[in-house]
């Protein structure tokens, strides 16, 4: 819970000296609970002081980043149980379990095969980021040239080993692309916690259940190491879920600092539809981080589809940039299409013109991100608009005739649009997915009428 007036008058000196631009330690409270004021401004606020106010400023889940710098995995720093509350902040990492117990040949190709699991979906890139590197053998050598090997690559690491030898090993070269270390148990987190230290890498505590993994955050935290990631230790669909949000809960709800951390879950389904399923579950609710193994393209791209939907701010719909685009390789007699910049609407309406194996211009028309019914719904797409769009545009120098065709689900804007624009306005699907039929049946390059 946050800090009252009245608590934090109790570490403050209450001299009441002024010197901090207020009459009274109680004033300066109160600015100080309000977030007006910052405690520096006291002078005689003793460091216990300043600790406590911090501890209570502190995100309930602490931000934690993988990685090097300038391309970190960040997870944690969630504020909402439920996404329509405010929004979830940062994506799901998705890390692929590969063993080291293979030739170099067999690894690279792994490694190579989770670099190339990026998709461009409605504009934007969507990619599987890390590799959870799973020591097999004890073989401190043979795992730290994996761990080389992946680090050369460019991927960001998990690296997984009971025992700290062996992921010092590793950590020996690639340290400073800061890996996250997998695990700190009750049998070894002194040694983890050291290291971690030692090479400032963020650590994952595991726990044999909650109150376990509590003891173990508190002991590691007062060493120093506040970098952790929680491992439950539930395996399963139903245990993994449950511990998931009983986490959730009492770092927001009851401000639990011990469990105060971003969690992260197993996909342990055989089934390949089964993981997709299991692992888009954990990345709903609450995993800042998933591990599954053998990902198949097919599978990151579920997966990703569904964290991108899910971490989307509901407020803030993707959006493209409004204006022209030119769908496939259009010319002067290529239709015109109308469209919202909702980034969903767009790339379907792109996609569906490109499978009819056509080309056309796209009239891209700013309704702040909002499809094509709610926008007009909102009196964001409206044959005002519209036609304004069409005049700031250069479409009447990319194109011989003058029509452009309106989505059939506001059909009721043509004839004002044709007044206002003064192009001769079709009507055509309600769907984009009727586009082909659009096309074959109703454009016609002999309907292009030369410009006057
Ligand atoms: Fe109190 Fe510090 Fe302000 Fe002086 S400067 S009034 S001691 S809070």
């Amino acid at each position: 819970m946050p800090l009252t007036a009245l608590d934090i008058y109790k570490v403050l000196p209450k001299t009441n000296c002024g010197e901090c631009g207020v009459p009274t330690c109680l004033a300066f409270a109160m600015s100080l609970a309000t977030k007006k004021a910052a405690i520096d401004a006291c002078p005689y606020a003793t460091d216990d002081a300043k600790a406590t106010l911090a501890g209570a400023a502190a995100p309930p889940i602490r931000l934690v980043s993988i990685g090097p710098e300038a391309q970190c995995i960040v997870m944690g720093n969630e504020t909402v149980l439920f996404r329509h509350e405010e929004t979830f902040y940062h994506p799901t990492a998705i890390a692929v379990r590969i063993r080291t117990d293979r030739s170099p040949e067999e690894l690279k190709a792994e490694f190579e095969r989770v670099q190339a699991m990026v998709f461009d979906r409605v504009g934007q890139y969507v990619r599987v980021e890390m590799v959870a590197l799973e020591d097999v053998d004890g073989d401190p050598g043979r795992f730290a040239a994996a761990a080389a090997l992946a680090d050369g690559m460019g991927l960001a690491l998990m690296l997984m080993s009971d025992a700290p030898a062996v992921i010092e090993s590793a950590l020996a070269g690639i340290s400073a692309h800061r890996p996250l270390l997998y695990a700190a148990t009750a049998d070894n987190w002194e040694a983890m916690a050291a290291l971690a230290k030692a090479r400032a890498c963020p650590l994952v505590v595991r726990g044999k259940d909650l109150d376990e993994l509590a003891d173990l955050t508190r002991r590691i935290a007062a060493l120093g190491v506040t970098d952790l990631v929680l491992d439950s230790g539930a395996r399963g669909l139903g245990a993994t879920l449950s511990d998931l949000t009983q986490i959730r809960r009492l770092a927001l709800r009851r401000q639990f600092r011990p469990l105060g951390y971003p969690a992260m879950a197993f996909v342990t389904a055989q089934d390949p539809i089964d993981q997709v399923t299991e692992g888009t579950a954990y990345l709903c609710k609450y995993a800042g981080l998933v591990v599954t193994d053998g990902l198949q393209d097919w599978q990151a791209l579920a997966m990703l589809t569904a964290r991108q939907n899910i971490y989307t701010d509901p407020q803030k719909p993707i959006q493209i940039e409004p204006g022209v685009r030119a769908i496939g390789k259009p010319d002067a007699s290529s239709p015109v299409l109308i469209t919202t910049n909702f980034s969903l609407t767009y790339f379907t309406v792109e996609a569906d013109v490109e499978a009819s194996h056509t080309a056309a211009w796209a009239l891209i028309v700013d309704t702040e991100g909002q499809s094509v019914l709610t926008a007009w719904a909102a009196d964001k797409f409206t044959a005002e608009t519209i036609a304004k769009a069409l005049a700031a545009s250069d479409l009447a120098d990319r194109v011989t005739h003058r029509k452009a065709v309106l989505p059939g689900g506001v059909a009721t804007l043509s004839g004002k649009l044709e007044e206002l624009s003064g192009w001769e306005i079709m009507v055509g699907p309600r769907e984009s997915a009727g586009m082909t039929m659009f096309m074959r049946n109703r454009w016609r390059p002999s309907e292009v009428a030369p410009t006057s």
